[in-house]
Order: C-alpha cells, then sequence, then structure tokens
C-alpha cells in the first residue's frame, strides 16, 4: 500500500540525499577527458582539502567506504606488517579483517563496543613496540554501530608521547562533515572517508587525504595495488583529471555537497550535530532508556545507538516503526543485533526532522510495546528550545 509523505530516512548512513544535490546531479553526463572537465576536477579537489582541514592531496574514488579502507593499506604497507587497530565496534572490526585479509597483521586493542579509542592502552602498546614492528594505528573516528567517537587529537598525542615512527591512519567515514575533523592539526597521515554519510551524497564516492609521511610510506610500500594506486591519481589530479572514469555525476553532486557546507559553516554544521545528538539523548534519557555510548563525551554528534530493555527486539521495534512511521532507523550490528538500534541524526537535517523522527520512535515503542516512560520527544523538544540555533555567520 501507498505510504503518503517523504520516507524518513533516518539510518546513519546512508543519509537523506537534499534536493539541491540531486537536482546537481541531474546532467547529462559529460567528456571526463573533455577540455570543460578540469574545472569541476578542481573544484572538487580542492574542496574536499577544505572538508579535511588539509593542504595534503586528497585521492576521490569511484568506491564505496570498504575500498578508501583498502587503498589506505595497500598503498603504505608491505606483506607481513604489523598494524595496531582499536576495535571499537563493528566497523573497526570490519576494517581488522579486512586487514588480515590483505596479508597484514593487526594487533588489537579490544573494548566493550561502548567507548571511544583509549590513548593511554595505545601509548602503552607502541612504547611495547621496542623494535617498532607496527607501521600504523588504526582509529575510526566516529564508530557508527555504537555511536560513540574517538578523540583523534589525543590519539596523535598518544603516539608522539611514545616517540613511536607509526603512521595515524584514521576511518571519518562517518565523521568527516558531520563532526569536527583536522587532518593537518592533528597530525593524520591517512584519512578514509565516503560520500553517503556526512557529506549527504549518495553512495559511490570515498576519499583518501594523505600525509607527507603516507607519501614516502607510499615509495616503500609493496602491497600490490593498481586500481587504488596514489600516485597515478595524484598525477593526473594536478591536471583536473583522474586516471580512469570517475563517477562524473556524483561529482556534481559533490561540488553541490561542498557549496553547501561552506554556505551553513563547517562549525555551523557541527554545532547543528552536536545539538541534534544532545536531544536525542534527552529524549532517550526520558523514555527511560539507555544509549550504547557510556562516555558523555565521546558520544556521536553523527548518530545515537539506543539500547532497548532485556527481553525486548530492537529489530522488531524498528520493522513496526517502519510499517506505521515510513521511516527507517539503523538496526543492531553483530554483538548487539537486537539490542540496539540506531538513531542518525546527520547530513542534511532540521530540528523539525529530528523532532518527527523522535516522535515516530515514541509511536513505535508504544505500538511495540516496549516499557518505555512517555515525554522523550518532548524533551528534545525542550531542549531545542532552550539551545536555540547559532545565528553565527557561515565562513
Ligand atoms: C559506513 C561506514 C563504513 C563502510 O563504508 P561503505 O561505504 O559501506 O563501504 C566504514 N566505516 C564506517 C565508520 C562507516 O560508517
Amino acid at each position: 500500500m501507498r505510504q503518503a509523505g517523504r520516507h524518513f530516512l533516518q539510518i546513519p548512513g546512508p543519509s537523506a540525499v537534499p534536493d539541491r544535490i540531486l537536482r546537481a546531479i541531474d546532467m547529462p553526463v559529460v567528456d571526463h577527458r573533455g577540455p570543460g572537465f578540469a574545472e569541476l576536477g578542481h573544484r572538487v579537489l580542492s574542496g574536499m582539502q577544505t572538508i579535511f582541514k588539509t593542504t595534503q592531496p586528497v585521492i576521490i574514488y569511484p568506491a564505496s567506504g570498504t575500498g578508501a579502507w583498502e587503498a589506505a593499506l595497500v598503498n603504505t604497507m608491505c606483506a607481513g606488517d604489523k598494524l595496531l587497530m582499536v576495535e571499537t565496534g563493528h566497523f573497526a572490526f570490519l576494517w581488522q579483517k579486512l586487514a588480515i585479509k590483505l596479508g597484514l597483521e593487526p594487533q588489537l586493542i579490544e573494548t566493550d563496543w561502548r567507548r571511544g579509542a583509549d590513548p593511554a592502552l595505545i601509548e602503552q602498546a607502541l612504547k611495547a613496540d621496542k623494535e617498532h614492528r607496527i607501521k600504523a594505528v588504526c582509529v575510526v573516528h566516529n564508530e557508527t554501530s555504537t555511536g560513540a567517537t574517538s578523540k583523534i587529537g589525543t590519539v596523535r598525542a598518544a603516539i608522539d608521547s611514545a616517540k613511536h615512527p607509526a603512521l595515524l591512519m584514521v576511518d571519518t567515514i562517518s565523521g568527516l562533515a558531520s563532526a569536527d575533523f583536522r587532518f593537518d592539526e592533528w597530525g593524520v597521515d591517512v584519512a578514509v572517508s565516503g560520500s553517503q554519510k556526512g557529506l549527504m551524497l549518495p553512495p559511490g564516492l570515498s576519499f583518501n587525504a594523505v600525509s607527507e609521511k603516507a607519501l614516502v610510506a607510499n615509495k616503500q610500500a609493496t602491497l600490490p595495488n593498481s586500481y587504488w594506486q596514489w600516485q597515478d591519481m595524484i598525477e593526473a589530479n594536478q591536471r583536473g583529471y583522474f586516471p580512469y572514469t570517475p563517477a562524473t555525476n556524483l561529482l556534481f553532486g559533490l561540488a553541490e555537497a561542498i557549496d553547501m557546507l561552506h554556505e551553513e559553516g563547517l562549525e555551523n554544521v557541527f554545532a547543528r550535530h552536536i545539538r541534534h545528538a544532545a536531544a536525542t539523548r534527552a529524549a532517550v534519557s526520558a523514555w527511560g532508556l539507555e544509549v550504547q555510548c557510556l562516555e558523555e563525551t565521546e558520544c556521536s554528534p553523527v548518530l545515537t545507538a539506543v539500547r532497548v530493555p532485556d527481553g525486548c527486539d530492537a529489530d522488531h521495534l524498528r520493522s513496526t516503526i517502519l510499517a506505521h512511521c515510513n521511516m527507517s532507523l539503523g538496526n543492531g550490528l553483530s554483538k548487539v543485533q537486537g539490542k540496539v538500534f540506531r538513531i542518525g541524526h546527520l547530513g542534511d537535517h532540521s530540528d523539525v526532522m529530528l523532532l518527527g523522527t523522535l516522535a515516530g520512535i515514541e509511536m513505535g515503542l508504544h505500538i511495540a510495546a516496549v516499557p518505555h516512560a512517555i515525554g522523550g520527544t518532548q524533551a528534545a523538544l525542550d531542549h531545542l528550545k532552550s539551545t536555540p540555533r547559532a545565528q553565527s555567520k557561515a565562513a
């Protein structure tokens, strides 16, 4: 049966694509080797540097985020190289599995999937690695399976304090353009991102930002790679072109997304996400439910993972909400399947979209008979009313 009204896609990526970006993508395909293309190429390549906050090269792949994960490793590593990876949740776990398939040797720092990476444990592991066999520290900036962030600046400080030469690799696939990310200032060596989360685009583009130090590692790396090769990309990119066919129409959308982010002002975008996350947590707490992330200062501005009471099935709640409210919420992944549902409040997202989302959840909690207190939506509204939107000017 037809459901009236727009579908609420409230999963933490892909996020809803704003009409302005859909219109920008809706163009005839152009010749990616033609004379006019370089202008678009330069525009998105330099634009992405402003989003990563870097003067270093940004590589754009026609691939999902997973491709850029692989690119980060195959461009810098040799077979058998050791990595230090923090398992903050399902996505960190998947990156580790990918590394093993490539013939690398991850050393894991485990967590309870309810917090970010602990810099003290990273420092300890690096200090113990006297022979400097660890070639990279890999951390997920915004762990999309748990709604916990890691403080990347403090991870850099831990590596420096251990006086260890390992590269710092950061998955900011769901962090970039929603949560503050500072590639140069935080001394990140390789950042990995994707198009379908904070960048408000459909899936299909992914990114590597690469430091000088990563480019040096690239010269010594021997893992086989061809499609992912940074040097081929960087060479063609200097002229505004790509070594193979780029996802042309997504690049039209990317140029529009970069403009939109700067029109609002990146810092305003980050503040909006933080405010929506805080309002969401106010709702969860009023419902008497529990947020998956245990550390207040690590709670994600991008999404909130909510635990359902013991004996309840989060997936049943989600399917109830989909059927009754035409709204998709994120599922619990692997270890937390059925135990949590995830509310995405990222990308092109407004106060009224958030309130609609929370009202839909409150309705779903009632219909699915999940024990809860009423008033979560009201608590979020109160939070939004008491913290009016920042009026600061866009950069
Ligand atoms: C979405 C996501 C990925 C996976 O990206 P794909 O585009 O699905 O390959 C990896 N890491 C994080 C943190 C993500 O949010």
